[in-house]
This record gives structure tokens, C-alpha cells and sequence, in this order.
């Protein structure tokens, strides 16, 4: 099932709720300003369209002869093809659905080869930073520009236990919005005999990713981060340890055959994808998630151009807050997509969120982004704020940040 979309689109996709009115501490209501496209971005209305257009047919995939369990196990497989296009896999690629980034590194986490070493910089998001195990895991202290991280990932793989092993770096970091050398970083891996994971839940909604262009072995992302509602995610990539690994979670669909042996139960699990989405698959959110690939993938040049002239208005707007400190691991001049995080010298950012909100309809994040080493080390404390950007942001949503942070420094002080 596909919604009709005219091939090329001269305008913006749409967020659903554009107009969403909020009330203020004093009982006006604002239009709401969401500047929290990096924990969650909005529902684009061609995704609503899209799972409307399935809510009456949707049935457990690959389970039935009915017309809906085909409508829906069609719909189901070809967001795999979605998914490929969007994120340009290669043939042999595998396409899982999981729940999201997080289930996704878990996932490919539990399907290691035994000892593979694992590498990562330390200010990752958790999601990334958490999930691999054993001692032959290396958390390298993040340089302070991409050429020597680069550098640091050659000499710690040139130290690295031979035998698979497998670097983990992000797209775009969460905190600052900085963008990874990820195909530099690839090279060098190759040159190692390593895999590369790449965790794109951050770059995918704002940048293409393209797994043969980055030479990256792994890739994986949240539909809830790309514009579509909560619930699937996706994890792509090279099919044989996946294929040879045990399934993390066990049930229906993963096994190919249970057999009654007496005393004991023979199973032989299904083949990838299926070997690893076990239970009851969400088709809705899976479809959800295609859509919103699709409708990114036909419209980067309007969606790179609009965040790009929103994050520079951003930028320029607070770097005229008095004491506004912008994070950053790599220096302000590096590319970035549209996340700022910062600090206010004597102002709690906990305090500047709750007032952002109450006072002027603004959303931002505060705290430490599930990334606690980079905003730690970033801040020599433990909180900040954080704006970010995307398809439903606009030049006012970021004048009024800007005209509200000045106005409550300046009454603080
Ligand atoms: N990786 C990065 C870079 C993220 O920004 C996030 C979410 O903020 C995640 C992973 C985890 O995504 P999810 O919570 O959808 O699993």
C-alpha cells in the first residue's frame, strides 16, 4: 500500500499539528514552538495519511491467507525495500525491524562473533555507548577534532586483539549536533579488517546516508527521530552474523520448526530478518517508518537548505545571549545538523527549560541527553539545554527562543 505522492515536491513535508496551541502561565495560548526535533520530530501528514489509509487493514504478517494478513505482510516487506532505498544497502543487506536505535545495538550487540573487539568513543549516546560487553570493548577518549579521531581509531585498532572486530560511531552526535567523519573513519577500519556499526538515529532525519558511499557495514535509526510515530526502528546490514546468531528474543516467527523430542524441544530458527523479529511484528509503525524514509529520501534538497538557514539564524541569535556557552567537541566551525546544546553561566538550565515552557511556548530539551560522559566533560557539570531543528521548526519558533532566553537572562541578572 503506497500514498499517492507527486514525484517531486517543491514544498516542505508538513508536520502534523503545526498549529498546536499551548497555554502560557498566564492562560494566553501560543502557537507551539517544538524545538525538541532531536529527542522525537512531529508526524509528517503524508505518514498520517499513510497509516490511515492501512488502520483498516492491518493483520498479523505473515500469518494468514486473509486479505488483510496479505495487504499487511506486503505492506510489511516492502517497507524493507523503503528502508534499503533510504538508507542505500547493499544486496546482500539484511533489513530487521526492531522497536528502535536502542533495540537495534542491542540487537547487533547480541549477535557478535565471540571476542569480537569492539570500539567507540566515549560520548556517544547510551544507546551506543552501552550495550557491548566483555573485554575486549575499548572506549576511546574523544579527541578534539575528527582528523585525530581518525588517528586515535588507527592506533587503537593497530593494538586490537586479532579477529572480528567492529568500530561503533555516530552519524551526528545528539549534544552538539556535530557530524562524524564516518567515511574516514570506515577507511580505517577496512584498512583494519573491522566492521563499522554506524548509529544514523540523528543523522538520518537531517542528512542521506548511504551505506555503500560511507562503506559502513552497519546502520541503524528510530522512526520516531524520521518523522513517523513511536514504535519501529530498524537495523540494516550485512546478513552472516546475524544469520548465525542465536535470536536475543525467541517466539513466534523467529522459529522456522519446534519438534517434540521427549524430553526436549528441537528448534531451528527462521533465517534473517525474521530470526531476530520474533512475535507479532508492528506492521503499522513499520509502515509509518517507510513512509517517512520516502518522503525524506524524494525531498533532502528543500530539507538541507530550510535547517540549514534555521540553524545559522539560531546560532547567530544566541551567540547575542549574554553568557551563552554553545557545546561543541570539534570547535564551533565544524558542520553540524540543526542541534545546539548549551549553557548559561549562573543560570540553571533545568530553571531556563521550565520558564522556556511556562512563559513562552518554547520546547526544549535540558539535562544530559542520555549522553552523561559528553555532557559531562562538555559542561564540567551535568546539565545544559538543548534546541533542535527540523521540518517543523520555523523562523519564528527560533526568534522566539532567542527573544526569550535574552529576556530571562536579562531579568535573572
Ligand atoms: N543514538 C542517538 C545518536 C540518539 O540521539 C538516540 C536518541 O536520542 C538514540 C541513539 C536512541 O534512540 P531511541 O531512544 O529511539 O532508541
Amino acid at each position: 500500500m503506497t500514498v499517492a505522492v507527486p514525484g517531486s515536491i517543491a514544498a516542505l513535508p508538513r508536520v502534523v499539528g503545526a498549529a498546536l496551541r499551548v497555554p502560557l502561565v498566564t492562560g494566553e495560548r501560543v502557537e507551539y514552538a517544538n524545538l525538541d526535533h532531536a529527542a522525537s520530530a512531529p508526524c509528517l501528514e503524508q505518514v498520517r495519511d499513510a497509516v490511515d489509509e492501512l488502520l483498516p487493514w492491518y493483520a498479523s504478517v505473515h500469518r494468514g491467507a486473509g486479505f488483510a494478513s496479505r495487504v499487511s505482510t506486503r505492506v510489511y516487506e516492502q517497507a524493507r525495500d523503503a528502508v534499503r532505498r533510504f538508507l542505500g544497502a547493499r544486496p546482500g543487506d539484511t533489513v530487521v525491524f526492531t522497536r528502535n536505535t536502542t533495540d537495534s545495538l542491542n540487537l547487533l550487540a547480541r549477535s557478535l562473533p565471540r571476542h569480537t573487539a569492539v570500539l567507540l568513543f566515549d560520548t556517544e549516546h547510551h544507546a551506543a555507548l552501552l550495550p557491548w560487553r566483555g573485554p575486549h570493548v575499548r572506549r576511546l577518549r574523544t579527541p578534539a577534532s575528527p582528523s585525530a579521531a581518525v588517528a586515535e581509531l588507527d592506533r587503537a585498532l593497530a593494538a586490537a586483539p586479532e579477529g572480528p572486530r567492529l568500530v561503533v560511531v555516530t552519524g551526528a552526535s545528539n549534544v552538539t549536533g556535530e557530524v562524524w567523519p564516518v567515511a574516514e573513519l570506515a577507511a580505517v577500519a577496512r584498512r583494519h579488517g573491522a566492521r563499522v556499526a554506524l548509529d544514523a538515529a540523528q543523522l538520518a532525519p537531517h542528512r542521506p546516508v548511504d551505506l555503500k558511499a560511507l562503506d559502513v557495514d552497519y546502520a541503524v535509526l528510530s522512526g520516531h527521530k524520521v518523522y513517523a510515530p513511536f514504535g519501529a526502528g530498524v537495523l540494516v546490514g550485512r546478513a552472516d552474523w546475524l544469520q548465525a546468531a542465536e535470536p536475543y528474543l525467541v517466539g513466534g516467527g523467529a522459529t522456522a520448526r519446534v519438534t517434540d523430542r521427549g524430553d526436549r524441544l528441537g528448534v531451528a530458527w527462521s533465517a534473517v530478518p525474521e530470526r531476530h523479529e520474533a512475535g507479532s511484528p508492528n506492521v503499522v509503525g513499520v509502515h509509518a517508518l517507510a513512509e517517512a524514509c520516502d518522503l525524506l529520501g524524494r525531498n533532502w534538497a528543500q530539507t538541507v537548505a530550510h535547517e540549514r538557514e534555521l540553524l545559522a539564524r539560531l546560532r547567530a541569535g544566541l551567540a547575542t545571549v549574554p553568557g551563552l556557552r554553545e557545546l561543541s567537541l570539534f570547535g564551533p566551525e565544524h558542520d553540524r545538523v540543526g542541534v545546539v546544546s548549551f549553557v548559561v553561566a549562573g543560570q540553571d538550565a533545568g530553571y531556563l527549560a521550565a520558564a522556556l515552557s511556562a512563559e513562552h511556548g518554547v520546547g526544549v530539551r535540558d539535562g544530559a541527553f542520555c549522553a552523561h560522559v559528553a555532557v559531562h566533560r562538555l559542561t564540567d557539570g551535568d546539565r545544559a539545554l538543548r534546541a533542535s531543528l527540523g521540518l517543523g521548526t520555523t523562523v519564528e519558533h527560533v526568534d522566539r527562543l532567542v527573544a526569550a532566553l535574552r529576556s530571562l537572562v536579562l531579568d535573572g541578572a
